[in-house]
């Protein structure tokens, strides 16, 4: 920790706790800088829908383990942010879900990837992206790269706080894409087969219990009757309608 302890009588203590973690993967090189602006995104977003997971998220939250759990080479695409605020989550998802892993940076450089493998490594779990040898058609050099192994040649593609135009380009390549983003509104999220909106822990916890729980065909049924277009806009009227209520009790003050 950075030498501030947060006291967990706090009432935002998970949330302190998380930028905690992004503070500290930052300094250890994990988090890119962006990565720092991207979270405080998030974290507006999460104030949102009150901090919590709300129906319209558990919804995509069965859809997106029902997709995993069909798939012949789900990948888990994992960037800094991910790595620093749920790296025992990922890894337990993936082993329920025989996902592989990847390591895939949107600001990639040669050091952060080996240091987020390195995270993934002294947990005794191998992850690919070291050594890409493939590449994402309609993306500029560095943000092409993946491995054969992996993304390439996956058919489902979970890809958490991923950037809209990556997110664009793996649909393009005929991939199901699963992505978590507490932004309804960002080109991720409308881009998405699947999209999760809510934060990344709460997610991965609540589909890992989803994971253990599911049936093929359950998954089967639960991704015949989803409808993306549908989730998301009840993410967005949630919304509209949590602040009309938070209006109301202000204007009573
Ligand atoms: P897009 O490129 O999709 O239009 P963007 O450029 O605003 O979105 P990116 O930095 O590309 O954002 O992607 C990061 C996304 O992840 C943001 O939408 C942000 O709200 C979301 N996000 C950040 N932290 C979390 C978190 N802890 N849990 C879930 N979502 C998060
Ligand atoms: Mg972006």
């Amino acid at each position: 920790m950075s030498g501030f302890s947060i006291p967990p009588s706090h009432p935002r203590y998970q949330s302190l706790l998380k930028r905690e973690r992004i503070i500290e993967g930052f300094k250890k090189g994990i988090v890119a800088h962006a990565g720092l602006i991207a979270h405080g995104r998030g974290e507006a977003f999460d104030y949102l829908i009150g901090e919590k997971t709300r129906e319209f998220g558990l919804k995509a939250e069965k859809a997106a383990v029902a997709a995993i759990m069909l798939a012949e080479n789900p990948v888990f695409s994992v960037n800094g942010n991910v790595a620093a605020l749920a790296v025992d989550d990922v890894i337990s998802l993936a082993e329920a879900l025989g996902m592989k892993i990847e390591v895939n940076l949107f600001y990639r450089t040669e050091d952060r990837v080996r240091r987020i493998a390195d995270l993934f490594r002294s947990r005794g779990v191998e992850v690919l992206g070291e050594n890409p040898d493939a590449r994402i058609p309609g993306l500029d050099h560095a943000r092409a790269l993946c491995t054969s192994e992996g993304i390439f040649s996956a058919d489902v593609v979970l890809v958490p706080l991923e950037d809209g135009d990556r997110t664009k380009a793996l649909r393009d390549m005929g991939k199901f894409v699963v992505t978590v983003d507490l932004n309804p509104l960002s080109r991720t999220a409308r881009t998405a087969d699947v999209t999760v909106v809510d934060e990344i822990t709460r997610a991965l916890r609540n589909m890992r219990e989803i994971a253990s729980e599911m049936s093929r065909e359950e998954a089967r049924k639960i991704l015949d009757g989803y409808d993306n277009g549908a989730v998301l806009s009840e993410a967005i009227l949630f919304i509209r309608d949590y602040l009309g209520r938070i209006a109301s009790q202000t204007r009573e003050w």
